[in-house]
């Protein structure tokens, strides 16, 4: 290795030495688009009636947890919903009972269930897939109320007003993780009932390798995401796009200077400790010539 190499190599680490001490737990400031992420797994909502089927005439669904928006719990009680093709086991129930019957499933479980799904707004079930509920007392067919679950966003007027949205619209939301991903048509739920939360489903979040406790932001049209938060995010012009690089040291200016998301590196090419933060920083991937 040559003394510019090694020069270079050392000036990252102790650039990275002095950062640490610098910046000590300090928490990142969100910006004001920033959204809270939950995934939604495969739930059930029951009318009272459905419940009573059911579980028994006279039956209550019991709280297990509460769920983040303010008065929804999930059960104890859970059920099989079955298709002509498979059945699902324990799928949670969540409480209160509701006015209509609806299950939310992925599209992964409407195909093992063999259940023509539509994506549709949660209460939106006119037609939708038919399905068979198990219960402990008995089973029941309904000829709709199975849906793929609309990726929305609840919140409340004073969030809405910040965002410069309303009830009803739809927007593109950013997750700028270690698989970036672009939510489009999510739609906005204003009540003053709700808590600021994004609510995806397992599909949509496993596209995106999204965990709970994720955030995302919201990209109103025509905006860079670049300029929304800086440094977690990808600009639109450098998704998808590689770039070899050649040299022997990949450094964290080499990261910040291409315009890639994808950066292919040779086989015994040094890539330097800030390099590799600054990649995951910006969204981009280093991966070794095969
Ligand atoms: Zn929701």
């Amino acid at each position: 290795m040559n003394q510019q190499l090694i020069e270079k190599i050392v000036g990252e680490v102790l650039g990275q030495l002095t950062k640490v001490n610098s910046e000590p737990k300090q928490q990142p400031v969100l910006p004001a688009n920033t959204i809270p992420i939950a995934v939604s797994a495969r739930h059930v909502h029951l009318s009272q009636e459905h419940v009573e089927i059911l579980f028994g005439k006279g039956y209550e669904l019991t709280k297990k947890s509460d769920l983040s928006q303010p008065n929804q719990f999930a059960a104890n009680e859970t059920v099989v919903i079955a298709g002509p093709r498979g059945s699902i086991e324990r799928v949670r129930v969540l409480g209160p009972a509701r006015s209509l019957t609806q299950a939310e499933v992925s599209w992964t479980d409407a195909m093992k269930l063999g259940i023509k799904a539509p994506l549709r707004e949660s209460g939106n079930i006119a037609g939708s897939g038919a399905f068979t509920l198990i219960g402990t007392k008995a089973s029941l067919y309904l000829e709709e109320g199975l849906i793929i679950a609309q990726a929305h966003i609840h919140m409340q007027p004073q969030d809405a007003t910040n965002l410069g949205v309303q009830d009803g619209d739809y927007v593109t939301v950013e997750a700028a993780g270690i698989r970036p991903i672009a939510y489009r048509n999510v739609k906005i739920r204003v009540s003053e009932r709700y808590r600021l939360e994004m609510h995806i489903d397992t599909d949509e979040a496993n596209a995106g390798l999204i965990t709970q406790g994720a955030t995302g932001y919201v990209v109103r049209p025509g905006e860079v995401s670049q300029k929304v938060v800086e440094g977690h995010s990808t600009p639109e012009s450098i998704v998808n796009k590689q770039y070899s690089f050649t040299k022997k040291l990949l450094s964290n200016d080499d990261v910040r200077d291409i315009e890639a998301s994808e950066i292919i590196v040779e086989k015994g090419t040094i890539i330097t400790a800030l390099a590799r933060d600054t990649a995951r920083d910006l969204g981009k991937s280093i991966s070794v010539r095969k």
